[in-house]
């Protein structure tokens, strides 16, 4: 399975896909050289919308993706490159803030999780993701709709650059 390494710039990037499942390493912090080095090391393909990091990168072999323009199309770029489906599973999902994997709790096993969120949502939900690394804790509340709303965009972006032909002009 393809990993990804991202760049400062591509947050919103880093979390859709993470939020889909995707080992995404994505540290703000880390400078250029950095990034070169995990990309080797772990094979992580590098997004960047950086091109002068970009030129590093393939100069040294490494795989990347010079990635610009509005974030919905850059997401869709992505999801449509690799091959990623806009869905999101809360049990395949990563964790957004850390990138660790989630394990789901419910039923009686929720009780690990009280505490961790207000003591309404824990009373109303009975099966809640939670982060072993950071243990950050994810449930289908409110912004689910969002989230859903969000991969049905991104699906949408994807069959339009499907419409696309290679010339660049649309056949629809
Ligand atoms: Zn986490």
């Amino acid at each position: 399975m393809t990993t990804f390494v991202v760049d400062a710039m591509l947050g919103r990037v880093a979390l859709w896909l993470r939020l889909t499942g995707n080992d995404t390493l994505y540290a703000p912090d880390m400078d250029d050289d950095e990034l070169l080095q995990v990309a080797a090391s772990d094979r992580r393909v590098l997004l960047t919308s950086d091109g002068e990091l970009y030129e590093r990168a393939t100069r040294r072999g490494l795989d990347a993706l010079l990635l610009r323009g509005p974030v919905d199309e850059v997401v869709a770029e992505v999801f449509d490159r690799f091959g990623i489906e806009p869905k999101v599973d809360p049990s395949r999902a990563r964790c957004s803030k850390c990138n660790g994997e989630l394990v789901e709790v419910s039923g009686n096993e929720k009780e690990v999780v009280r505490g961790l969120v207000f003591e309404q949502t824990f009373e109303h939900y009975d099966t809640f993701w939670l982060c072993h690394d950071c243990n950050a804790v994810y449930f289908q509340g409110a912004y689910w709709k969002n989230i859903t709303g969000y991969m049905e965009r991104i699906r949408s972006l994807i069959a339009r650059r499907r419409l696309v032909g290679a010339d660049g002009t649309h056949t629809d």
